[in-house]
C-alpha cells in the first residue's frame, strides 16, 4: 500500500451520531485535523442519537434542569441490577463520574437541557432531557464541529478498513483510500442488519426466521460493516450477537425509524393476547417504564411474533398515546373481528381474565392490590376488567433498538487485538457499549456511554495523531 501519511488527516472518524461527533469535536479542540464520514445522507444524519430524549447523569446535589440527588453508587447499582453484573466495574465507575461533568461541555456546543415533562417526571432525577430531542443534539454538534474546521462527508459508508499489528492505517470509501494517523470508530451496532440478525437468532421453534418480522426502531445505516472488518482483524470481542435491546412497537410501525413514538405504553392498563386470542405473560408484572423492554421479545416469542394490546374506555388518558388510532368498537366482538382473532377465542379469553379479576384500589403510580386470581398466567397489578365501552387494541411487533455485541476497550476506549490495546485505532458509542451494558438496559445509558467514550476517543485519538505526526517530521 502506498504510504500517504504525509496527506493523511491527524484524525479520521468513522460515523456520524451522538459518539462520533463527540470524538470529532474533542479531537478538534485538541488541535487535531479532523475528518468525520457519515454513511448517511445528509438529511438522514445523525444514527439512532437523533432518536434520543436524553441521558442518565450522576450528580451530589439538584443540578439546573435535574432534581434531588443521584450519587454515584446509586447509578452503579441500577447499572449492576439491570446488567445482572454483566458489567465491567471501571469502565461503569468512569462512565458514571464523567457524565456528572460533561453537560457544561455539551452546553458549549450549542445543546440546551430542558426539564421533564408530564409522563416521563419520575426520570427527572436522573435524566436530563435535551431541548428538541436527539435531533436537535446532533443538529447543534454539526454546527459546531463546522465551524471549528472538521471535515464532514455525508453518503460516505466505510465499506473496508486497513489494520497491520493493531494499527489502523486507513478506511475505504469505495475505490476511494483514506489514510489517518488516528481513527474513532463510532458506526452504532449491527441492528439494521436483517441479513446478520437473521443469522445471529436463527429459525425457531415453528420454523419462524423471528428477525423477517421485526421493525428497525433507529437508522437503516447501522450495517455492523465495521463490527465485522474488526472481526476479521482479530480484535477482541464483547457481548453476544443473540442479545438486543427490543421493545413492543406497534406493528404498523415503518421498517426503519420509526422512533419513539411508535411504542404502545397500555400494555399495563389492560391485557395482551397473542394471534390466537391468548394471554401469554403478566401485563401488570411491574411498573411499565422497568418492564416495558422485556415485551419486544416477548412478542417475538408469540407465533408470527404478533401481538395486541386491549384496553377498554378507562385506561384512556392514562397512558402516552401511540403515533397511531388503535382499533375502537363498541363490543368485544367487533375488535376481534377489526383485529382478525377468533370471536369466540376472545371472548372467552377476556371473560375469564375479567371473571378473575380482584379489584382493590387502583393506582397506576404503585404497585396496587388489583390483581387476579384463578387466571393464568396472573395479573399481579392494575387488573381492572375490561367492560367498559368503546374498547381498543393497537396490533403489537418487536422493535429492535440496539444489538450488544461490541469491541474490548480500556479506559483510553483503544480496540484491544489479542489482549494488547491499539496505539491509534479507538472506538466509542454503540460499537463498545456492551463493555458497561452487557445485557438490560436503563433509560439514558447509552447517550451517556457514547457522550463518556466518544469523548474520550476523540481526545486520545488526538493525542496519538499528535505522537505520530512527531514520529513522521522525522522519519
Ligand atoms: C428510538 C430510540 C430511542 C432511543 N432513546 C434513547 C434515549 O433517550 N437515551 C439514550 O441514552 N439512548 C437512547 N437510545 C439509544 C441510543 O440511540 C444509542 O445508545 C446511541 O445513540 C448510540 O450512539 P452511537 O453514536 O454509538 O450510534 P448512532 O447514533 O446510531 O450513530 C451511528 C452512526 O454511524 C453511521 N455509520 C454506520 N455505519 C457506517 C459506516 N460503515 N461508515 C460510516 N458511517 C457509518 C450511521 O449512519 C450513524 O450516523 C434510543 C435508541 C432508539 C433507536
Amino acid at each position: 500500500m502506498p504510504d500517504d501519511n504525509s496527506r493523511a488527516v491527524d484524525v479520521l472518524v468513522i460515523g456520524g451520531g451522538n459518539a462520533a461527533l463527540c470524538a470529532a469535536l474533542m479531537a478538534r479542540e485538541a488541535g487535531a485535523s479532523v475528518l468525520l464520514l457519515e454513511a448517511a445522507p445528509r438529511e438522514w444524519r445523525g444514527g439512532n442519537s437523533s432518536h434520543t430524549r436524553n441521558l442518565r447523569c450522576m450528580h451530589d446535589a439538584p443540578q439546573d434542569v435535574l432534581t434531588d440527588a443521584y450519587p454515584e453508587e446509586e447509578f452503579w447499582q441500577d447499572l449492576l441490577k439491570v446488567t445482572g453484573g454483566n458489567t465491567n466495574e471501571r469502565l461503569a465507575r468512569l462512565a458514571i463520574r464523567e457524565s456528572s461533568t460533561c453537560r457544561g461541555w455539551m452546553r458549549r456546543h450549542g445543546v440546551h437541557f430542558q426539564p421533564s415533562l408530564s409522563g416521563t417526571l419520575q426520570l427527572s432525577r436522573t435524566n436530563a432531557f435535551f431541548m428538541g430531542g436527539g435531533k436537535a443534539l446532533v443538529n447543534a454538534y454539526y454546527r459546531s464541529a463546522a465551524a471549528l474546521g472538521v471535515e464532514i462527508r455525508y453518503g460516505a459508508p466505510v465499506d473496508r478498513l486497513e489494520v497491520a499489528d493493531g494499527q489502523f492505517q486507513a478506511a475505504w470509501v469505495g475505490k476511494e483510500r483514506i489514510a489517518a494517523r488516528a481513527c474513532v470508530m463510532a458506526a452504532g451496532g449491527f441492528e439494521s442488519n436483517r441479513e446478520w440478525l437473521r443469522e445471529a437468532w436463527g429459525q425457531n421453534a415453528d420454523g419462524e426466521w423471528p428477525a423477517d418480522n421485526f421493525a428497525i426502531r433507529g437508522t437503516r445505516y447501522n450495517q455492523g460493516v465495521l463490527l465485522k472488518q474488526m472481526m476479521s482483524a482479530g480484535a477482541d470481542f464483547i457481548g453476544d450477537p443473540s442479545q438486543s435491546h427490543c421493545v413492543a412497537i406497534d406493528a404498523r410501525a415503518p421498517l426503519y425509524d420509526g422512533g419513539i413514538c411508535t411504542r404502545i405504553d397500555c400494555v399495563s392498563l389492560g391485557i395482551v393476547v397473542n394471534k390466537f386470542a391468548q394471554r401469554f405473560y403478566d401485563e401488570g408484572e411491574d411498573f411499565w417504564p422497568k418492564r416495558y423492554a422485556i415485551w419486544g421479545r416477548l412478542v417475538a416469542q408469540q407465533p408470527g411474533q404478533v401481538g395486541y394490546s386491549v384496553i377498554d374506555a378507562k385506561a384512556v388518558g392514562r397512558f402516552m398515546p401511540p403515533v397511531f388510532p388503535g382499533a375502537k368498537a363498541d363490543t368485544l366482538e367487533h375488535l376481534a373481528r377489526q383485529l382478525g382473532l377468533d370471536e369466540a377465542a376472545f371472548v372467552r379469553t377476556v371473560g375469564e381474565y375479567n371473571a378473575g379479576c380482584r379489584v382493590g384500589s387502583f393506582d397506576h403510580t404503585a404497585l396496587d392490590d388489583c390483581h387476579t386470581e384463578g387466571v393464568s398466567p396472573a395479573k399481579t397489578h392494575w387488573a381492572l376488567p375490561l367492560d367498559t365501552a368503546p374498547f381498543y387494541a393497537y396490533p403489537l411487533k418487536p422493535g429492535i433498538t440496539f444489538t450488544y455485541l461490541g469491541l474490548k476497550v480500556n479506559e483510553q476506549a483503544a480496540v484491544h487485538f489479542a489482549g494488547r490495546p491499539s496505539r491509534n485505532l479507538f472506538v466509542a458509542g454503540e460499537m463498545m457499549a456492551g463493555n458497561v451494558l452487557g445485557r438490560g438496559y436503563t433509560a439514558g445509558v447509552g447517550m451517556t456511554i457514547g457522550t463518556v467514550f466518544g469523548r474520550i476517543a476523540g481526545a486520545q485519538a488526538a493525542q496519538a495523531a499528535m505522537n505520530q505526526g512527531v514520529h513522521h517530521a522525522g522519519a
